[in-house]
């Protein structure tokens, strides 16, 4: 007994017209078909039924628009096999300049005393937990000695104001070393903005620095997630903003919300907040399986379902925002929607595939330590050190990016591979995030059946492209959030 089919069962009987590779879903009772490089085409059963008899009659519309979408080829495009290729180069070469996101953790140590922190921070007072200049470096030469022409230095903690000389030194550092190399070098301090002072500021003016916070909604929830003493973390971070826009420009500060389970509540009070303080869009994203987000429990106290319904509310609210005349987009739509909707990759790390570990942001430890993603690093301050790829007093760029400890969950990342996701009609717009999948079921591919960052993206993305291609007003309003 043969266990597969002969050659000629799969071979299309219709001389007309030849199938290209293509997926398939079924969403609120239409058929969606994507092909190689993301495009789309929303149809019925009988059509699919049709098309892959190879009896689609070649004068209908649906014929002509999947002919010119690259779903088939027949004698006069016989030249789409070559345009599915440019097409496919042009959506991957992203990866050819490998790793221009470069996060210094330049301290552990915070004033703030979040309960879902993602980094196990140490208290204020532990010296021991700042980079010394010699490891600091150390990371500027690493992060300078790679391919990439554009390099961005984030300044991590804790909170990294607190070791602000060893920022001071590194920006310097930096800029001097790379006076000889000539790469594209930028800077932005990842700070709650709680002990930021003007002395900061006029140097954050003095060498083009960008500043990014955490807001995570009005007053009574940003306190109650960001507790700090005085209770007072709104109030600082809200002045802090106003200063950053008065003093560096209006756009030179942005915001990122945590959702805890508090925040389920209502979507709509913390886009008002982020309405008020006058940002032009909200990353409704969900919380990570790490650090103290696990010791505290508060990872589990939602899971993706819950969070699919905030993130549905909340899109539901920005339209309407959007449709009463005012800009405001949801980032993760509008990152979802380029991918689906142009031959841009935005590169987003969490929908790359191979996945962004290591060639999209890597991580320099306090202690010289080098991770392959920021979530990593989380993981090893919990006790396990799997995504430790290196240290930067015995290592190189070479050494670290042909290690078997960055190349094997690279490797096992591959959605076009993966079990699941090979088959997955969102596949060409998806990722891999193995360091979630070891967090939270012990190996860096995860079963995708059971998976949270499966359940999230599969959802995401069916509901955006059903909204965006049952509504006139709402596809005006998404591509204007892509371009
Ligand atoms: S993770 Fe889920 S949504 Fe993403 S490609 Fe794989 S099966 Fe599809």
């Amino acid at each position: 007994m043969t266990k597969f089919q002969k050659q000629n069962f799969f071979q299309n009987t219709n001389e007309s017209y030849e199938l290209l590779p293509f997926r398939f879903a079924r969403i609120n009772g239409r058929v969606l078909l994507t092909n190689l490089v993301g495009e789309y085409f929303f149809t019925k059963d009988e059509v699919l039924k049709s098309l892959v008899d190879g009896t689609l009659p070649n004068d209908s519309d649906d014929y002509l628009n999947l002919r010119s979408l690259h779903f088939i080829c027949d004698d006069q495009t016989q030249s789409a096999k070559q345009l599915l290729g440019i097409k496919t180069r042009t959506k991957l070469s992203n990866y050819s300049n490998l790793t221009s996101l470069h996060m210094f953790v330049i301290s552990l140590r915070c004033e703030h005393s979040c309960p879902y922190c993602q980094v196990s921070r140490q208290s204020d007072d532990k010296l021991a937990f700042d980079m010394s200049y010699e490891t600091a470096s150390k990371a500027v030469d690493f992060a300078l000695s790679g391919p990439s022409p554009r390099i961005k230095i984030e300044f991590q903690g804790g909170e990294p104001l607190l070791n602000f000389d060893t920022l001071k030194f590194i920006v310097h550092d930096a800029k001097e070393k790379n006076e000889a190399i000539g790469k594209d070098l930028s800077f932005v301090i990842a700070t709650n903005l709680a002990v930021i002072t003007d002395e900061i500021l006029d140097y954050c003016k003095l060498h083009d620095i960008e500043i990014s916070t955490s807001l995570d909604g009005p007053a009574s929830l940003h306190n109650h997630n960001r507790p700090r003493p005085g209770n007072n973390s709104y109030e600082l971070a809200t002045e802090g903003i106003k200063k950053v826009r008065e003093k560096l420009g209006f756009d030179k500060v942005n915001a990122l919300m945590t959702t805890t389970d508090k925040s389920l509540d209502d979507p709509r009070i913390i886009i008002d907040e982020y309405l008020k303080q006058g940002f032009s869009g909200i990353f409704l994203r969900p919380l990570s399986p790490y650090g103290f987000a696990i010791k505290t429990k508060k990872y589990n106290a939602y899971g993706s379902k819950k969070w699919f319904e905030f993130y549905k509310t909340g899109l539901e609210y920005i339209l309407e925002i959007n449709k009463s005349g005012v800009h405001f987009r949801e980032f993760y739509s509008a990152t979802i929607l380029k991918k689906i909707l142009t031959l841009k990759d935005p590169g987003y790390v969490d929908l790359r595939s191979p996945a962004g570990i290591g060639i999209g942001g890597i991580v320099y430890n306090y202690d010289g330590k080098i991770f392959a993603s920021d979530e990593g690093r989380m993981l090893a301050e919990m006790g396990d050190n799997t995504f430790e790829i290196g240290n930067l007093a015995t290592d190189n760029f070479k050494d670290v990016f042909l290690s078997d400890k960055l190349l094997d969950p690279l490797e096992q990342s591959m959605t076009t591979s993966a079990p699941r996701c090979s088959e997955c009609a969102f596949e060409q717009y998806c990722g891999a995030d193995p360091v979630f999948h070891y967090a939270t079921t012990g190996d860096f591919l995860g079963k995708k059946a059971e998976s949270d960052f499966c359940y999230r993206n599969y959802n995401t993305f069916s509901h955006l492209l059903d909204t965006y291609d049952s509504n006139l007003e709402t596809r005006s309003i998404f591509e204007s959030w892509i371009n």
